[in-house]
C-alpha cells in the first residue's frame, strides 16, 4: 500500500493505492476519476518538468553580470531519466542572444521532450 496526494487540482485528496495483482492496482480517496489516472501514472511511469539553468557562452571581451540561463523541459521527463537530462543540460553552453522559449535541446534523446529557456538574456544584460 502506498499513500499519496493528488496534485491535480488543489482539493489534494488523499489517495491510497493497493497492488491487487501484478497489473492491477486500486486506487481509493479520490473524489474524481482523475486522481485514479494521477495515481497509476505516479506509480507506474513517474514524470516530471525538469527545471535547471545552463552555462552561458560568453565570449572573452564581454562582462556579462549573468553566467546562467534558466531553463526547463517542455513537457514531463521520466523521473528516471531526470539525472541524465541533467548531466547533459550541465554540460552545454548557451550562446548570447537567448529569448524566453527558444529551444536549447531539441527531441533530446528522441524523447519528443525539447528543452527551453525561460529568460531573455543579451549581451546588454
Ligand atoms: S482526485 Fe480529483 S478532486 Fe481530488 S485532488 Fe485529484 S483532481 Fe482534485
Amino acid at each position: 500500500m502506498r499513500n499519496l496526494t493528488c496534485i491535480i487540482c488543489p482539493i489534494g485528496c488523499s489517495l491510497e493505492t493497493e497492488e491487487s495483482g501484478p497489473d492491477n492496482l486500486i486506487v481509493t480517496g479520490g473524489r474524481c476519476p482523475r486522481g485514479e489516472a494521477y495515481a497509476q501514472e505516479e506509480i507506474r511511469s513517474p514524470k516530471r518538468i525538469v527545471t535547471a539553468t545552463a552555462a552561458i557562452q560568453a565570449d572573452k571581451e564581454t562582462a556579462l553580470s549573468v553566467r546562467r540561463v534558466p531553463v526547463k523541459t517542455s513537457s514531463p521527463c521520466p523521473k528516471e531519466k531526470t539525472n541524465s537530462l541533467l548531466c547533459d543540460i550541465y554540460k552545454m553552453k548557451v550562446s548570447l542572444p537567448v529569448k524566453t522559449g527558444d529551444v536549447i535541446i531539441s527531441n533530446w534523446n528522441g524523447s519528443g521532450i525539447d528543452v527551453i529557456a525561460v529568460r531573455t538574456i543579451s549581451y546588454a544584460d
